[in-house]
């Protein structure tokens, strides 16, 4: 059987895919007409691909052809997925990538819902397959204090590829070994720049390239952001999205005052005693008071909202009102950079 496939930049492992079609086809005996159906346009893709390759939004295509073909659209992932790891590997696919390439395909023809468990089987798997096919994507989340951007950007986890940066992580762990720095957060005032950038440039550095990077809290100020193009042009990686989560004064102090934090790994608890991650228990943060509150709220308005007007020059900002329940919030998001 020849199963087309799709052309162009796509073609390094498009021999192991054939095999592994040809595989799917056979053991679950699929007729040949079937084919047809998985074949997508060639011209449109070749179009999509050759529109946004130059600006790196590969996801976009991916987006595009599910919303207009579902069904292409998903083989269309297996297929993407399948390729990605072979670029990163050398031109080999992996046994792994080309089984979920196989499980694909044949849930997709209807051939494998003998069950309800194969039916969640698959569910993940296809849900998976959705995680891993979006690019390494960078993004950025701005906003106040207490604006729910840590518990967003843990959500979006889900549905993302990446590592999270959390720039007030890394000052908390500094300020463990530095009275000095320590000073500086309870005060409400920003580090001094060049020791964040030492620290976001090493971390960096140890992520896999094909990992996205999710900022939170950094960049702060306009010359951290321009460092931060910087560092990324370096690792060879762009930004995606900005996202501004909004919110007022009031709403910040009033959730901020009665925040608890996980003592170990810093994720809001909310109502619970215990981290369900990691088993730390609830505290609130040294500067949840209200006048350091004030403080940070005060150098946001002054050093970071800045970043609001320079990042809409670049098209990437996305804003949301923050004044919402954390799954309307979610939901904004997910729609605005069109995930999950
Ligand atoms: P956060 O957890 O993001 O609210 O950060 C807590 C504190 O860490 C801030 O109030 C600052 O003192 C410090 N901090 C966090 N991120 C940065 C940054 N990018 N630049 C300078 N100081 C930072």
């Amino acid at each position: 059987m020849n199963l087309k496939m799709f052309p162009g930049q796509y073609r390094l492992c498009e021999k192991e895919l054939n095999r592994a079609a040809e595989a799917a086809f056979s053991e679950h005996g699929l007729e040949d007409s079937q084919v047809e159906l998985i074949i997508v346009s060639q011209k449109k893709i070749r179009e999509l691909n050759h529109k946004y390759r130059a600006i790196n939004k590969a996801t976009d295509v991916l987006s595009f052809v599910i919303e207009k073909k579902p069904l292409i659209g998903q083989v269309f992932i297996c297929y993407t997925i399948a390729n990605k790891q072979a670029i990163l590997q050398g031109k080999e696919t992996n046994e792994e990538i080309l089984d979920l390439f196989i499980h694909g395909l044949v849930h997709l023809l209807g051939h494998d819902h003998k069950t309800e468990i194969e039916e969640r089987k698959m569910q993940k798997i296809e849900k998976e397959l959705i995680k891993r096919s979006r690019m390494a994507e960078n993004l950025i989340f701005l906003g106040p204090p207490g604006s729910g951007k840590g518990t967003q950007i843990e959500k979006l986890t889900k549905y993302l590829e990446a590592q999270i940066i959390s720039s007030g992580d890394i000052v908390r762990s500094l300020a463990e070994k530095s009275p000095a720095i320590r000073e500086i957060m309870q005060k409400g005032e920003l580090v001094d720049d060049k020791t964040i950038f030492e620290e976001i440039k090493s971390k960096i550095s140890k992520i896999e390239p094909d990992v996205g990077l999710i900022f939170d809290g950094f960049p702060r100020n306009i010359n951290q952001a321009k460092e931060l193009n910087g560092i990324l042009k370096d690792n060879k990686r762009s930004l995606n999205h900005v996202i501004y989560v909004r919110l007022d004064e009031d709403e910040v102090v009033k959730r901020l005052t009665i925040r608890r934090v996980c003592a170990k790994c810093g994720q809001p608890l909310f109502d619970l005693e215990t981290c369900p991650k990691c088993g730390g228990e609830a505290m609130i943060r040294q500067d949840d008071n209200e006048k350091t509150i004030r403080t940070r709220m005060k150098v946001f308005i002054a050093q970071t909202k800045p970043l609001v007007t320079y990042y809409k020059k670049t098209n990437l900002l996305v804003e949301i009102n923050g004044k919402q329940t954390i799954e309307d919030v979610a939901r904004d998001i997910k729609g605005a950079i069109n995930c999950g």
